[in-house]
């Protein structure tokens, strides 16, 4: 399933892109030329991700002077336009976290319904009404376990069975473990994504697409966000537990991008410790995601490049920053 689809969500997620220079700048940049005529006309253009000494700060309030913006430095980029200075960074950070968190506000609405498990299962033919019951008392008696594994553990149906009920409960494929490499998957998110929200990398496919597994629930706001961060097209579906179980340990163990976990009480604070971050690693690239409750800030210490689609072999050079509001 692709989660590009979505019109109304990529609206909101556009990325920030450097706003066309203001009149003051262009009153600055002809000052320069004139200066030093040896610079031609073509690099006072605003091309994000180009750095140099006539780069245009990305964010639109910037009221930083030329001399400054000529002396200075040419990171850190931020989802793909340069900020002149820390106060840019801010600006541009709480530019994107509102843009993120009011993105939350929406999805809250969206409810998904499905058929239970069991009842895809007794449609198809594949377990009696008495083999629901029974298990679903088990279930009940035992005070909870997923239905799957009663119907597994009572009744002695097969994994396969159950993959395959909860993939039609998903309308979703049972993708397969061909071809995993966890070292390689590793740096594609943080660790905290396997472990919190249950989403396997499985592969990526002519580095492009990316399959995404899952046990049970699938999760596409995950899957979603992983796509905006990553530029690669998302495909979602199950894994067999045991599969799953088996990938996931493999992967828990590989090298993870280094990630730091923080919480803040509202948004400003939160605000302000992603655009530290930032500021002190003064990345090449960085960009902003939301998952669920948490937003996500990944940055790269080397420029990355259209044709490798942002794909990574390694964690070295990233680092994530993962923050959640906590109500307080
Ligand atoms: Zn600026």
């Amino acid at each position: 399933m692709s989660l590009l689809g979505d019109g109304s969500k990529s609206a909101t997620r556009t990325p920030v892109r450097p706003q066309s220079a203001s009149p003051k700048k262009k009153r600055h940049a002809r000052a320069f030329e004139v200066d030093k005529p040896v610079v031609g006309a073509a690099t006072l253009q605003n091309t994000p991700g180009t750095q140099g000494i006539l780069s245009t700060c990305a964010n639109p309030q910037c009221a930083t002077g030329w001399l400054h913006l000529w002396r200075s430095r040419s990171r850190p980029v931020f989802e793909g336009g340069w900020n002149c200075s820390a106060t840019c960074t801010l600006t541009r950070m709480e530019a994107a976290v509102r843009r993120e968190l009011d993105g939350r506000r929406r999805e809250a609405v969206a409810h998904r319904h499905r058929v239970p498990l069991g009842l895809v299962m007794l449609e198809q033919g594949w377990i009696s009404a008495d083999q629901l019951r029974q298990s679903l008392s088990a279930q009940k008696k035992a005070g909870g376990g997923r239905l799957g594994n009663w119907l597994m553990r009572q009744q002695g149906v097969s994994e396969k069975l159950i993959t395959r009920a909860l993939s039609l409960q998903w309308s979703c494929p049972v993708l397969t473990l061909d071809y995993y490499d966890a070292g390689a998957m590793a740096p594609m998110f943080p660790r905290l994504f396997v472990e919190a929200f249950g989403a396997l990398p499985l592969r990526v496919a002519a580095g492009q697409i990316l399959y995404l597994g899952f046990e049970e629930n699938l999760d596409p706001a995950v899957a979603f966000a992983i796509e905006q961060m990553t530029g690669l097209q998302v495909e979602i579906g199950l894994i067999p537990s045991q599969q799953f179980q088996t990938a996931k340990q493999r992967l828990v163990c590989a090298n993870f991008p280094h990630a730091e976990l923080i919480e803040a009480a509202s948004e400003a604070p939160l605000t302000r410790v992603l655009a530290r971050a930032l500021e002190r690693s003064k990345p090449a690239d960085a960009r902003l995601v939301r998952v669920h409750d948490c937003l996500w800030l990944r940055m790269w210490a080397s420029a990355r490049t259209q044709s490798v689609n942002m794909v990574q072999t390694e964690g070295a050079g990233i680092e994530d920053v993962i923050c959640s509001l906590v109500a307080g």
